[in-house]
């Protein structure tokens, strides 16, 4: 089953990527915790991807999407993936549906998690201290929602016209948006 979260940063695509990934025993994917370890580790991605996570701006495509096929062509992709924080601009949703259908797999559901902004930037903020993300820092913040709703929104209407789209309500406690989540994807 190939699951895609899609929703703003602080919407909860991890925390609840996490908890499906451990009931399916799907591997969940963040090309989001990739490209930290990688800049962490300072490896030619890390290098390109830097400035732009810091800023809050979108990796280039053409970078992301080499990311993309890398991990969709692993073994452990085979059965499954539950994809976080990818794809988020419509050209990588066209290589992610190229690459799957090379293996005649396609997407199963999309889930959408709809948070308020305020309650979006509380989360946010309340992680920067938490974590020490570099990316959490207030402007930053408002770049990362922008950018969503600009380059990552339109996907979707995307992915609504083909029929694999559910919004959950991303506000309430983590075991009752699971309920949700569970239920939307039929585990
Ligand atoms: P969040 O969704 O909370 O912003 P992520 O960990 O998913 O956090 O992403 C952090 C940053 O990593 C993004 O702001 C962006 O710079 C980069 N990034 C992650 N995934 C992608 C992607 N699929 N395409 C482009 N950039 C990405």
């Amino acid at each position: 089953m190939y699951i895609i979260l899609l929703g703003p940063p602080g919407s909860g695509k991890g925390t609840q990527g996490a908890i499906v990934a451990a009931r399916t025993g799907l591997p969940r994917i963040s090309t989001g915790d990739l490209l930290r370890a990688a800049v962490r580790d300072e490896t030619p991605l890390g290098r390109q991807a830097k400035h732009f996570m810091e800023q809050g701006l979108l990796v280039p495509d053409e970078i992301i999407i080499g990311l993309i096929q890398e991990v969709l062509n692993t073994p452990d992709a085979a059965n499954g993936v539950i994809m976080d924080g990818f794809p988020r601009t419509v050209a990588q949703a066209e290589a992610v549906d190229r690459l799957l259908a090379e293996r005649n797999a396609a997407i199963d559901h999309v889930l959408t998690f709809e948070v308020p902004k305020e309650e979006l930037v509380r989360r946010l903020l309340g992680r920067a201290s938490d974590e020490r993300r570099s990316d959490d820092a207030p402007e930053a913040i408002e770049r990362r929602l922008e950018v969503y709703r600009n380059e990552t929104e339109p996907l979707i209407a995307f992915y609504r016209d083909r029929g694999v789209l559910t919004a959950i309500q991303g506000t309430g406690s983590i075991d009752t948006i699971a309920m949700r989540v569970e239920e939307a994807v039929g585990i």
